[in-house]
């Protein structure tokens, strides 16, 4: 299989994704219903409906009310067609890319709704563990109890980091979400995995809080998704969690 035809793939993909971002929250159906601005409910023939393409031949703007589309179309869309094709790269036609294609392809929807919901939904977790279950327990990608102890030891401890956190903060810092988020991410991931990823995720967060203070001048929104924040954590470990590692333990040796 060529590359340019699995990175076509990854665009179709990453479409989909962008109608499960939309729909799932909403409770619409996600086959067999065509494409509608969300604006002027026009519905939107094929041929304006391309990946990438479409969005830059209509500039942008509904080709039928001038409303415009969300840069998050196109990024999703690329990104996912990014992903599709390192995990391709990485581990060919196997049961591994199927099982990681998953993983990663909910972490997209996942982020994408918690940034617009704060939510981060009990029905997609458990499509993506159901999948990730079957996929593993017919592929046989990780052992089955390096994946429970992930799953266990993912949302033990996020488990802890959230009861910590909202005493500290006062505030539900963290909800359960993220909770369940990493107990189905440790499954995919295993146990060293997750723990290092949730640590990374933890960094990734701070550093972006970090830099929203800088830029709102010293004031936080309330409450900060940070679903998206582990769900990078999760994608760069997935590819670079070992040389990471790796590279974080020459630091102090
Ligand atoms: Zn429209």
């Amino acid at each position: 299989m060529s590359e340019a035809f699995v990175i076509l793939i990854g665009l179709a993909f990453g479409s989909f994704l962008n109608v499960c971002a939309y729909r799932i929250p909403r409770k619409k159906t996600l086959l067999f219903s065509r494409s509608q601005c969300p604006n002027c409910g026009h519905t939107i023939p094929f041929y304006y409906n391309i990946p990438v393409l479409s969005f830059i031949l209509l500039k942008g703007k509904c080709r039928y009310c001038g409303e415009k589309i969300s840069f998050q179309y196109p990024i999703v869309e690329l990104f996912t067609a990014f992903i599709t094709w390192a995990l391709f790269v990485n581990f060919g036609l196997t049961a591994q890319t199927l099982f990681y294609a998953v993983f990663v392809y909910s972490l997209i929807v996942i982020a994408v709704i918690d940034i617009k919901t704060h939510l981060i939904l009990n029905k997609v977790l458990i499509v993506v563990l159901v999948l990730g279950l079957l996929i593993n327990f017919f592929g046989r990608v990780i052992p089955f109890i390096d994946a429970l102890l992930g799953a266990v030891i993912g949302g033990g401890v996020m488990f802890l980091v959230a009861i910590l956190g909202n005493r500290i903060f006062k505030q539900e810092a963290m909800g359960m979400g993220d909770v369940k988020l990493a107990l189905v991410s440790g499954f995919f991931l295993g146990w060293k995995l997750i723990l290092w990823s949730l640590y990374i995720g933890f960094v990734i967060a701070l550093l972006s809080i970090g830099v929203i203070w800088i830029i709102k001048k010293k004031s936080v929104p309330r409450h900060i998704p940070m679903g998206p924040f582990f769900a990078s954590g999760f994608i760069l470990n997935l590819f670079y969690g070992q040389q990471l590692f790796e590279w974080y333990l020459g630091l102090f040796s």
